[in-house]
Parts: structure tokens; sequence; C-alpha cells
């Protein structure tokens, strides 16, 4: 059969299915039962984004087929192909969704993600935008065997690539021995199991579509838009186990509408029939399915050579080591365990020397407890002191990122877990070392000349070397603590997230960081000098306009050149005026609280609702893709507490409201801050959180109750 003709039929089995599985909810809900998919606010986005098309309830759901069913022609061209195939992608969406109408956790107990939340759309964003995570792909049905899913899953997952499973393969995987948890975790090692059925392919079209409106700022019902998106900023593709049948033909006509490949190992007689250059490609061979895959999507991998025993890309970077699989636990909280960079003299430092000082892992009983101190020492005619914090930030993520390796915490305060997995596989201490080498010499090699990594493990030594580390430690908080927007002379640009947010620009200062947390004010200024045509540029400070908003001539004509004319100005210290856009990978979202006159704050992790009435995923959806939007801005954590917060509003003390765990990973700053601005000690008690209350009024109660100093404050609008 002709290519044409099974996209149409397997468009007409989804159909068919989706009517099926509506009718039959209907039939046991009603009509106006609602259809809310948890954790979102582009509530079915397939439909939203497509069609334009709001749905609130299984009414609006049933109107929205029919729209579907109306997209789905039966002309020979391929622009009716195209959007039959999108529209066999909506339709698997209405499948999916009827299982959401009775519960908002259908595939709990499960291997089986299912429905992706805003939240881990957004925490997409800044491993995009850096390339740690380098395209994705959607592995759909059964290999051949079970080595060959495994190889193949694995394969990608060392490229750092995201891998979405769909059908057989889930089983396969699950048999060799992969655990799925079907949740957050599976996110954050980039392997989901998204579900049983080809209509889960829903899933995740929505939140392809997702990311379109949240950092492109697509708007519902615009088509090109979408299409120009997927096509341009999003390296999907898939990878779809032979025998095709009809409906996943069909869905590989919408995924090649929206720009990604197809590759296959259907030999079947008709299949030569459907070859469409570099959008449908026939590999018999499934163990080139990785390489062709790649080429034809076009993405190109960072690789860095590391010398260990086991796997190492980023997708390991959110691997969890649980306590029974530890071999050993360096555990700073308990021992003298530190990490450090140290700047040195070209004479002093011995490229890629690694010196163990002290018993190796293998000499300490499984499960014990271990000390470790890591003294990086770096070398080069253009490093600055300035650049140590910089790169020893990074080692939790470079660290993190070999198998079986757990790395949290940074400074003094470390815990490297080594699971009995890796240390079977070999791994030891010097190992870490080759990890540091390696990465501080890929990722700064511009100014890094020479690298030599020390390492102890003995109790004295560690406790010796950690009284010394401190000292720096303390050295370096003093001088960040002079780092003030008035005592530097430049600010710099960030517009990593152009790939995803095309007009978005970050003004970072001493006392902003950039909004998704990861690029303080020497971090840019590193990046700066380590690539000076990169993301981070200078933006001078010399023509102020108004101190009190943080308004800059110099700003204003960055962010316009930057933004490519899309932005007039930004203010950098209001909410209200101006204020700096987002792109959608911020880590916190605040918004205006019209009662108390102040302002709510909710960062990604916290899923409940704020007395705002609306969620993160609500809250963030009011701002983002680059668009300014007074009342709404999306920041980094650490702002919160600095003076330069909302300081054309009247500073942090106008924050009403936090979730608690945020709040607690404030508290001791937050205090200091306003103990200085507004002379009162423990401001983290006066504000409330989801344990307080989630209502406007009560809120208001509780403000006054405490004497909050929002009351005294002017009224906002
Ligand atoms: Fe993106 Fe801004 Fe972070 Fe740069 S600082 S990575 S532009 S969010
Ligand atoms: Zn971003």
């Amino acid at each position: 059969m002709r290519l044409f003709d099974r996209v149409f039929c397997g468009s007409d089995e989804m159909l068919a299915k989706a009517e099926e599985s509506l009718s039959a909810i209907i039939a046991e809900c009603g009509e106006d039962a609602p259809m809310i998919l948890p954790e979102t606010a582009y509530n079915m986005a397939c439909s939203l984004a497509y069609a334009g098309k709001k749905i609130s309830n299984l009414r609006e759901l049933r109107e929205a087929l029919d729209i579907i069913k109306g997209m789905m022609g039966k002309e020979y061209n391929t622009t009716n192909i195209f959007r039959t195939g999108v529209a066999t992608a909506m339709a698997a969406e209405v499948i999916e969704a009827c299982k959401y109408v009775k519960t908002s956790t259908p595939y709990e107990g499960t291997v089986y993600h299912g429905h992706f939340t805003d939240a881990e759309v957004r925490e997409l964003g800044v491993p995009l935008v850096t390339g740690d995570i380098p395209g994705f792909v959607v592995i759909i049905d059964e290999a051949p065997s079970d080595e060959e899913a495994m190889q193949l899953i694995k394969g990608y997952q060392s490229r750092g690539i995201f891998v979405f499973l769909i059908g057989g393969i889930i089983e396969q995987a699950v048999r060799s021995g992969f655990q799925f948890t079907g949740g957050l975790d599976d996110f954050k090692v980039r392997v989901v199991a998204t579900g049983e059925d080809i209509w889960s392919v829903g899933h995740i079209i929505s939140l392809v579509v997702r990311a379109a409106m949240i950092f492109g700022a697509v708007q519902p019902g615009d088509w090109d838009g979408y299409m120009d998106y997927t096509f341009n900023r999003i390296r999907a593709f898939v990878n779809a186990f032979a025998p095709l049948d009809d409906i996943t033909v069909a869905c590989g006509g919408g995924a090649i509408a929206l720009g990604f490949p197809v590759i296959t190992n259907d030999e079947s007689e008709d299949s030569h029939m459907w070859r469409v250059p570099k959008s449908l490609l026939i590999q018999p061979n499934t163990q080139d399915f990785i390489e062709t895959s790649l080429e034809a999507r076009d993405i190109k991998l960072k690789i860095t050579n590391i010398d260990i025993p086991v796997a190492y890309s980023s997708a390991f970077e959110g691997e969890i080591i649980r306590k029974k699989d530890t071999h050993v636990d360096i555990d700073g909280s308990r021992l003298d365990c530190f990490e450090l960079v140290q700047t040195k003299e070209l004479t002093e430092v011995e490229d890629h020397a690694i010196i163990l000082e002290g018993p190796d892992i293998d000499e300490f009983e499984p499960g014990s407890k271990m000390n470790l101190a890591v003294i990086v020492e770096v070398a080069g005619k253009n490093i600055q002191t300035d650049f140590e914090p910089v790169f020893e930030r990074k080692f939790h993520n470079f660290i993190n990122c070999a198998e079986g390796i757990m790395h949290t915490g940074q400074r003094d305060m470390i815990r490297i877990r080594v699971s009995n997995t890796a240390f079977a596989a070999g791994f030891r201490a010097r190992h870490i070392g080759e990890i540091l080498y390696a990465k501080v010499k890929s990722e700064y090699g511009s100014v890094v000349d020479k690298c030599q990594v020390r390492i102890f493990t003995t109790p004295e030594k560690c406790k010796e070397e950690r009284a010394f580390a401190n000292t720096v430690f303390d050295k370096r908080d003093a001088r960040l603590a002079t780092l003030t927007d008035e005592s530097v002379d430049v600010f710099y640009t960030c517009i990593l997230c152009q790939a995803f947010s095309p007009s978005h620009v970050c003004i970072v200062t001493p006392e902003r960081l950039g909004l998704c947390g990861a690029v303080s004010w020497l971090d840019a200024k590193a990046t700066n000098e380590l690539d000076p045509t990169g993301p981070c540029q200078i933006v001078t400070k010399e023509r102020l306009i108004d101190e009190r908003v943080g308004r800059y001539e110099d700003v204003n004509e960055a962010v316009q050149q930057y933004s490519h004319g899309a932005l007039e100005q930004v203010t950098l210290y209001s909410i209200l005026e101006d204020p700096m856009t987002s792109c959608g990978c911020f880590e916190c979202i605040c918004g205006i609280e019209p009662f108390s006159n102040g302002f709510v704050i909710v960062n990604r992790e916290h899923v409940g609702m704020t007395p705002l009435g609306m969620t993160f995923s609500e809250m963030a959806s009011m701002t983002g893709g680059g668009v300014q939007t007074p009342g709404y801005m999306g920041h980094g954590k650490h702002f919160i507490a600095s003076k330069k917060f909302l300081k054309a509003e009247g500073g942090m003390g106008r924050v009403v409201w936090l979730p608690k765990a945020l709040k607690e990973q404030l508290r001791t700053k937050l205090d200091a801050t306003a103990k200085e601005l507004y002379g009162i000690d423990n401001f983290t008690d006066m504000i409330a959180d989801e344990t307080i209350t989630e209502d406007p009024e009560q809120l208001l109660e509780f403000l006054t109750s405490v004497g909050h100093p929002v009351l005294e404050m002017e009224p906002l609008l």
C-alpha cells in the first residue's frame, strides 16, 4: 500500500479509538465533567496549539475532536498528509486525556509516566541551551531483541539524548533490569517510559508544543508558528521498529510534519515506496540507528574523552544512589571533606598529574564512610582567582555525570556516593581526579593551560587541608560581599536561552543573577573572558537614567541590540515598570497579590496552590517567551534575598508568601537583608507559606497578626 493510504488508515484508526474513549467517559461522567490535565497551564496542549481550542470539560473535548476529524483529509498531497499526521497526534492526546477524567494519576503504580507537567517542560530549558541535552528520541515498539533494545537506549543515554519510550521496548528494558519509577526520577535520568500504547505520543507532542508556548511565546492556533518552532528549535527524531502498523505510520507523518525524521528498520515490500529524503529513512541495521538518526536531525555531539571505567553522560546527572547500593559514602556532613580550586603558577603544576595521598576506595569496607578532599590546581596565563569559584561550582555537575556516582553540595559540605556497581566496575578515587581534569580542560581550556588534581583520604590530612580551604572560602565570601551593582564597572548579557526564546535577554549583575539560577555575575564574567564573542557580552553602566528602578541607557541599548529590536527597555530593579523578560526556565515566578499589596513567589518544585489561586504552572504562564509582563517576573532563587529585589516597589519587604521549603532554604539570607533594609528581626517568620494559608483573606489576617512591613507600604497600583 502507498504511504499516503497507510497514513489515512492509521489516522482513521486513531480517530475511531478517540471517539470510543470519549463516548465511554462521557457516558460515565457526563458532558459537564471537567477535563483538566494536572499541573499545566496549557491544558490539552495539542488541541490548544494546533486548533487554538481551549478545553475545560468533556463537551469541549468533543468539540475539539470534531475539529480534529475535520483536519483529517483524504487528498493525496503532502500538505494534507502532514495535517492528517498532526491531527492523528491530537487524537492521541484525546485518548490519553480521557484517562485523566476520573483521576489525576491514572498511571500510579506503573512504570509509565504519562502526562508531563509544565515544570518538567521548563526543566528542559537550561540543559537544552547548553547542549547538555543534544536532542530527543522517541523509540516506538519492540526491538528485535532485548539486547538490541538496551544497546539503543544506553547508546542514546550515554550521549545525553533524552529518550522517550513507547510500547514493547519498555517491557524489554524492564526485563533487562532497567528500573522505571514512572515519575520525576525517570525524567531526571532522561529515560522515560511514556506509555504502553502508541497514543501516548500525544504526551510527547504536548510537551513539544508547550516548549514552543513557554519558551517561544508561540500563540494558540498559530499553526505556522508551531511548525517553524519545532522544525528549527526542537532537535527530535523517531526510531520505530518493524513491523510498522498503520497507526504508527500516521503518527510518523505527524512527526515528519513537525520536522522530526523517522528512522525505521521496516524493510517490507512496500516500504521502498515510503522513503522521504532526510525525513523517513530505512536503516535495516538497528545497530546503526543512532548514527543515522543523529545525522538525519543534524545533531552534533560534544564529546570529552574521560579515562574512567563507568559511562559518562549528562543523562546520569539526575541519578540517585540509595544507601543500600552505596559502596563508600564520602560524607561532608560527618567527616572532613571538601573540594577546592586553586590558582597556581605554571611551574607549580604538572599537567594531568593525579596525586592520591591516603587509602583508596577499595581499602574501605563496603558501606563505610570515607574522608575525601579534592584540590584542583590550575595554571594559565589568563587565569584569574575570580574564576576559582566558577570552576568549582561546576564540580557538582562534572562528577554527577559519571554513572553510579552521586554528588551533592559544594565547598566543605559535599557528599559523594560511589555505588556498588561503579566500584565493581573499577571506579577508584583517582577517577574523580580524571573526571575533573578532563572537564576543566575541555570546558575552560582557553584559560587553563595546566591542571593537576590532589586527593587526600586520611582523616588527619583532610582535617588540616579543610582548615586551609576554609580560609580560602572566607576570603572569597568577603570578596563576594563587596561585589555590588555599584562597585563594579560593567554588567553582562546572557543570551544562551535565545536558542529557544529568540528575543530573550538576561542582564546579569552582581546582585541579580540570571533567572535560571545558573549564571551569576562572576559566571558571566568568566564566560565572557573564555569566549569573547559568546553569549555573555559586556554592558557598560555609565548612563544612569533612574537609580530607583535601575534604568540605564547602556542597558536599554544592549537589550535592543541583543533582542534584535524586540525589546526597547528594561529596568533592573522593578517588576512593575519595564521588568526584565523571562525565557521559560526561571527557578521562581513572582506575581502581584492585590489584597495585601504584596508579592507571592513560587518555585518550580512547589506543586501546590498559592494565594493567587494559581499554581506555579499557571503563574509561570503569565510571562515568558521574552515578553514583558508587568506584575509578573521569572527570577532565580537567590535574587529574592538581594537588596535589589523589587527595590523600586519597596524591596523584599513586599514578599508575603513563599513555599515553606524555599523559605527555609533562604531563611538566613532573608533575615539578614530584612534587618539591613528595615531593621526587622526574623523577617522570614512574617512571610506566609502553604502551611499557614493558601487563601488571600486569611493571608491578610496573618500579615496583620505578625505586623508584616508590607502593610505600611504605599499601594502598588
Ligand atoms: Fe538563560 Fe538567562 Fe540563564 Fe542565560 S542567564 S542561561 S539567558 S536564563
Ligand atoms: Zn532560559
